[in-house]
C-alpha cells in the first residue's frame, strides 16, 4: 500500500463488518485522491477489478434505502411518497457485473430493473446460427424487463450487461401491483415505452441503411451517454457482436475514427477524445434518438457529462 489515505480513527468503535468492509475498500483502491472521493461521499460505488462488478458503497446503499433522490431517471419523477412506496414493496439496490443476463427470450421475467446512472444494459435479438445483436440501449433513462408492466411476463429479448454499475430492483409481481396505485409511474413508463419502441424502430432502419463507421461512432455516444467513464472498456469481438457485423468491419471503422483523432483505442479501451468530432460522424441515428427521449420526457435526458482527457468538464 502506497497511499496517504488517514486510517479511520476510532476503528475500534466501529462495527467489525464496516472495519473489514473498510480494509477491504483500501486494499481495491490504491489510488488516494479515488480514496477520499469515496471518503467524502463524492462516489457511491466502486468496480472491482478482478470481478468486474459494481460494489455500491454503504452510505450510498443506505441512502438509497432511505429514499434518497435514485439517479434513474424514471423513478426520478415519483413524488417522496411514491418513490417510498416502491421501496416499501420491495425495490431494493443492486450490483451489476459485465456480462449478467437479467433476462433471455422466452423467460419468466423475474424481476424489473431500474438503472442508475453508469449502469448500461443492451436489449439483444437472438436469431438462429447468428450472433445475437443489439436492437436497444437501456441507461439510466430506462427500465429492464418493461414488458412486466404491460402485463406479460414473458421476455422477448436477451437483457445483458455492457456497463457495470448499480440499478434499483424488484419483483415484477409486485411492481405490476406497485403500478396499479402510481399514476405518475404509469404515465411515466407509457412515455418510455414510447421513446424505447422508437431507438429500436431507428436502429432496425441504421443496421439496414448505415455505414459501419457512422454506426459505431453512433454507438459509442449512445454508450457514453449512459456509461459513467471514458475510457469505455469494449473489445472488437464484442463491438462487432452487438453491431451485428464482422470483427474486421468493426477494426477498419475503429481506426478511421481513431485518425481522425475523435477516440483512442487500446488494449480494449475506446476513450473519447473529441465529442464534436464523433457526433459530426455519426449517422443521424444519434441526433434522432436523443430528439425522441427528450421529446418524451418533456425536455433534455440528463445524461451524465462525460470529461474528456485533459478537460475538467465534458464539452
Ligand atoms: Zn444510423
Amino acid at each position: 500500500m502506497t497511499t496517504a489515505y488517514p486510517v479511520a480513527q476510532a476503528e475500534t468503535d466501529r462495527p467489525a463488518a464496516e472495519v473489514a468492509f473498510a480494509a477491504f475498500i483500501r486494499r481495491l483502491i490504491q489510488d488516494a485522491s479515488t480514496l477520499q472521493a469515496i471518503d467524502s461521499g463524492e462516489v457511491d460505488a466502486i468496480i472491482d477489478p478482478v470481478s468486474g462488478r459494481a460494489i455500491l458503497l454503504p452510505e450510498a446503499r443506505e441512502a438509497l434505502r432511505q429514499g434518497a433522490a435514485p439517479s434513474n431517471q424514471m423513478l426520478a419523477t415519483l413524488s417522496h411518497e411514491e418513490y417510498q412506496r416502491l421501496l416499501a414493496a420491495g425495490l431494493e439496490p443492486v450490483t451489476l457485473a459485465v456480462g449478467d443476463i437479467l433476462h433471455e427470450p422466452g423467460e419468466l421475467i423475474q424481476q424489473i430493473y431500474f438503472p442508475n446512472a453508469g449502469l448500461l444494459v443492451s436489449l439483444l435479438t437472438t436469431v438462429q446460427n447468428h450472433m445475437a445483436f443489439e436492437i436497444g440501449l437501456v441507461g439510466s433513462e430506462g427500465m429492464v424487463g418493461l414488458p412486466v408492466a404491460q402485463g406479460i411476463d414473458t421476455a422477448s429479448v436477451r437483457a445483458v450487461v455492457q456497463g457495470a454499475g448499480t440499478a434499483l430492483r424488484m419483483e415484477s409481481s409486485r411492481f405490476r401491483e406497485a403500478l396499479e396505485t402510481s399514476p405518475v409511474l404509469q404515465r411515466t413508463l407509457h412515455r418510455y415505452t414510447h421513446a424505447l419502441i422508437a431507438q429500436i424502430t431507428q436502429t432496425a432502419a441504421c443496421n439496414r441503411f448505415h455505414q459501419v463507421e457512422a454506426r459505431l461512432a453512433r454507438w459509442l455516444l449512445m454508450a457514453s451517454d449512459r456509461l459513467q467513464s471514458n475510457p469505455l472498456r469494449f473489445t472488437h469481438e464484442g463491438l462487432a457482436d452487438l453491431l451485428g457485423v464482422r470483427r474486421v468491419g468493426i477494426t477498419v471503422a475503429a481506426t478511421a475514427l481513431q485518425q481522425q483523432k475523435l477516440i483512442r483505442y487500446s488494449r480494449g479501451n475506446i476513450t473519447v477524445l473529441d465529442r464534436a468530432g464523433l457526433e459530426a460522424s455519426a449517422c443521424e441515428c444519434y441526433q434522432k434518438i436523443k430528439d425522441l427521449f427528450d421529446r418524451a420526457y418533456g425536455g433534455p435526458v440528463r445524461f451524465v457529462e462525460i470529461p474528456l482527457p485533459g478537460q475538467e468538464q465534458g464539452r
